[in-house]
């Protein structure tokens, strides 16, 4: 078995025992497999070992990729930071983008996503607890926003994502995604339509799942560490 087929399957594993543990359904959970950096080499590999949906952060990298895979029925999720002068490739490749965390971004995503291809799948980022990290809506602003995506003709608002402060604390962590989980909730109870919750990295996947991640972001488990990467 090659080594990414062993962590693959890993990782497939402990998904499942983290669900079984909080009495969830394995089904409930996507595994996006993060392929940033990644050879096309070893995202056939992992196509080959069942893995179908792919997160990217570099639009130049991805689009690369993603001509080089055309022929596999890959689903591309776009899940790093996103400048305006990047959306139009972005709303042209992928089918799901987890980082859109302003209105200017998700208009431009809508305006210039192709009229051949479904609504674009989005999460809106929230800052949860990072105060350091510029990426995210505060989550006080969360509600008024998604409500201004909903609207968005050429977009279908799926839920949250959410990257919390690293940490090895599981109490910090478990705070964290709880507080993602609760202000879904109220998203929903608001009465936007939401079923997806992007939490939980290879660091913090029990965590996350716990507190009702559907979409996992795994990337250094499938794949081992990476090369650091530095600004496209
Ligand atoms: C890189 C990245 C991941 C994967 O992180 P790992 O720790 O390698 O699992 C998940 N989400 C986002 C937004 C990332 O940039």
């Amino acid at each position: 078995m090659s080594i990414i087929a062993e962590k693959i399957e890993q990782v497939v594993s402990q998904i499942k025992q983290f669900c079984e543990d909080s009495q969830r359904k394995p089904d409930d959970v996507t595994l996006l497999a993060v392929s940033k950096t990644r050879s096309t080499d070893e995202i056939r590999e992992a196509f080959h070992q069942g893995l179908r949906c792919f997160g990217e952060n570099y639009v130049q990298e991805a689009v690369e990729k993603i001509v080089a895979l055309a022929d596999l029925p890959i689903e591309w999720h776009f899940i790093g930071p996103l400048q305006s002068n990047k959306t139009r490739q972005v709303a042209e490749a992928f089918s799901w983008v987890h980082s859109v965390d302003r209105l200017k971004i998700a208009k431009r995503l809508s305006e210039q996503r192709p009229a051949n291809l479904p609504a674009l799948n989005i999460c809106l980022q929230v800052n949860i607890d990072d105060e350091q990290s510029k990426s995210g809506c505060h989550p006080d602003e969360a509600i008024e926003l998604a409500r201004q995506i909903a609207e968005l003709p050429n977009l279908k608002l799926r839920g949250l994502m959410a990257i919390p402060a690293p940490t090895d604390d599981p109490e910090q962590q478990h705070r964290a995604f709880k507080a993602v989980s609760q202000l879904s909730e109220q998203l929903r109870l608001a009465g936007l339509p939401l079923d997806t919750l992007s939490m939980g990295m290879s660091s913090d996947l029990e965590a996350a799942i716990a507190e009702g991640s559907t979409m996992v972001r795994v990337g250094t488990a499938l794949f081992g560490s990476r090369p650091a990467k530095s600004v496209e």
